[in-house]
């Protein structure tokens, strides 16, 4: 496999490698990359029902005998009696029309995007022959079932070009994208990919963080090895210093320097370090230093005149948190202990985000709940062996947010699962009561939760409670009963009542709780309030 790809990778023009080897690895955008292509299994299904012509019995019988959607797909459109679309591309579809198509679909959000995505399929799979659709659904999907891993995909690179594995490895990981490694690689060679270091004022793609329910998934995570640091609620930086000149970049790596003089010159006064990438999470602050909610903060940035009124309207504050190299030396192969003692070692007066060393559960529990109370968004647990890698989500940085309490909701809808879940009413839709008309109002939607079993269990008896039948999904009459466990309430315009539920998981099933006991929408926001409670407010806002 590693020479079939290392050929096929060297025989692409240049500026299809970085596309190709990322869509070799099933992903459409680099990892580091903040689009999704959010095309749900309905859509994928209903374009290619209609493209091949065929009804909803014969994709299911394709997808049941192949159990690989790509698989099913192929079948499909050999099969069908396929509508030629009036294409867009006049010959053979080529790596970078497919990935402009994908570009589209992640950029098509809000009202009309469906229907706009669904149009976009139809064009590039009208122009795809079927061996080639198979792989854009497997891509579309994200899971290509090949076997070829971002491992081999190194190695595959190191072959094509010629560059040494570990230097496709080292630039990997401070690019936190392959596809962008292997470009480098034949359009420099291996001198291009030992360059990549660090150079200052480039900044490099941050290092992310997954999110943990609860402390305790953590430290299990972490075998019990993890430090808890303040999450803040603000604009993640990155710091490049050299002597008496700053710059600052954003986490999506554009350069803020100008919004922040303040920062910048803190930065100079400060750091005792000559050269120095440092990170940082900068937030507005009202009163006696407390927390200001995020959008305030959003007035500073991208703000090209009145920096000063502003400055003084919406006071910041620098908190550090990792140091990614500090004169000459790079930090990021080292572990997060050593990194965050360089880091108090150089920041003069600049706190540090607070943090313990958890020892237990039970601290760690306090520690959330001081953070809150102090107006933060929750925790940060970082695996105190761990490296830092940059542009990847991975487990050794999670994040916890706050825990609310959960809320008792009853099921109204549910859909029909995919994958190991095809023909189980998997996906579940959530409401709450209105305490004055006492009418029901979806507020989440979860497919956490339950085990497989359960689900099966349930899929029985909200068959028996079937209101309306719809092609991937039944409304029921609402008995059953749910507790609900969720990590925030947004304000949002998907659901009528203008909130919605994030992260939400089924606890427990109440069997013991009516309907009429559910809780309302009035607690709802209530607990949504409650989120802000320990936020200052900006000045002169009353
Ligand atoms: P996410 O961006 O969703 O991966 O969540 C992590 C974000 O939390 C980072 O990008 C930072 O902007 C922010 N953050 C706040 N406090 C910390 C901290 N102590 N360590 C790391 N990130 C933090």
């Amino acid at each position: 496999m590693v020479r079939w790809v290392a050929e096929f990778v060297r025989g692409l023009e240049s500026d299809e490698i970085a596309s190709a080897t990322s869509m070799l690895l099933g992903r459409a955008f680099p990892r580091w990359d903040q689009r999704v292509l959010e095309v749900s299994w309905a859509t994928l299904s209903k374009t290619i029902r209609s493209i091949a012509n065929v009804d909803r019995t014969t994709y299911s019988y394709a997808f049941n005998k192949t159990g690989d959607a790509g698989d099913a797909v192929k079948i499909i459109l050999e099969q069908g009696k396929i509508r030629k679309q009036a294409t867009l591309f006049q010959e053979r579809l080529t790596i970078l029309e497919v990935q402009r198509t994908f570009e589209t679909i992640a950029e098509s959000i809000g009202v009309g995007s469906k229907e706009k995505k669904e149009r976009l399929l139809k064009t590039l799979f009208g122009c795809a022959t079927p061996l080639e659709a198979k792989y854009i659904v497997k891509v579309l999907i994200g899971e290509m079932r090949t076997g070829f891993s971002e491992g081999l995909m190194e190695l595959a690179v190191a072959q094509a070009f010629k560059v040494p594995l570990k230097a496709v490895r080292t630039a990997s990981m401070l690019t936190g994208e392959l596809g962008e490694v292997a470009a480098l690689a034949k359009a420099k060679g291996k001198e291009g990919l030992l360059k990549l270091g660090f150079t200052l004022f480039r900044p490099i793609k941050p290092m992310l963080a997954q999110m943990a329910a609860s402390i305790s998934e953590a430290l299990d995570e972490h075998e019990g090895l993890t430090a808890l640091e303040y999450k803040l609620d603000g604009a993640r930086i990155q710091i490049h210093k050299l002597g008496d000149k700053v710059e600052i970049f954003s986490r999506r790596l554009t350069d803020v320097t100008s919004s922040f003089p303040e920062i910048a010159n803190l930065v100079i006064a400060e750091v005792q370090a000559y050269k120095a990438i440092l990170e940082g999470e900068v937030i507005a602050v009202g009163e006696h230093g407390v927390p200001m909610a995020f959008q305030h903060l959003m007035r500073r940035f991208r703000r090209t005149h009145q920096i000063e009124q502003f400055a003084e309207e919406v006071p910041v504050k620098l908190y550090l948190f990792d140091a990614l190299y500090v004169d000459g030396q790079s930090l990021v192969d080292e572990p997060y202990t050593e990194r965050r003692k360089k880091l108090g070692a150089i920041s003069g007066n600049i706190p540090l985000a607070k943090q313990i060393v958890a020892q237990n559960v039970g601290a760690g529990e306090s520690f959330l709940k001081e953070a809150v109370e102090a107006g933060h968004e929750g925790l940060m647990a970082k695996k105190l062996d761990s490296l830092y890698t940059p542009g990847i989500r991975g487990k050794k940085w999670f994040k916890i947010k706050q825990i609310l309490e959960p809320l008792d909701l009853v099921i109204v809808a549910a859909e029909y699962g995919t994958g190991r879940r095809h023909g189980w009413l998997s996906d579940y839709h959530l409401a709450a009561r209105d305490n004055e008309t006492g009418k029901l109002y979806i507020i989440g939607k979860t497919f956490k939760g339950l085990t497989d079993a359960e689900i099966a269990d349930m899929t029985y008896r909200l068959k028996a409670l079937t209101i309306k039948e719809e092609k991937y999904k039944v409304l029921v009459a609402p008995q059953i009963v749910v507790e609900v466990a969720y990590n925030e309430i947004q304000k949002s315009p998907k659901y009528v009542c203008g909130m919605a539920l994030r992260f939400a998981r089924i606890t427990r099933v109440r069997d013991d709780k009516r309907v009429d006991e559910v809780d309302t929408l009035q607690k709802v926001q209530q607990i949504y309030e409650s989120q802000f409670e320990k936020k200052s407010r900006p000045l002169g806002s009353g």
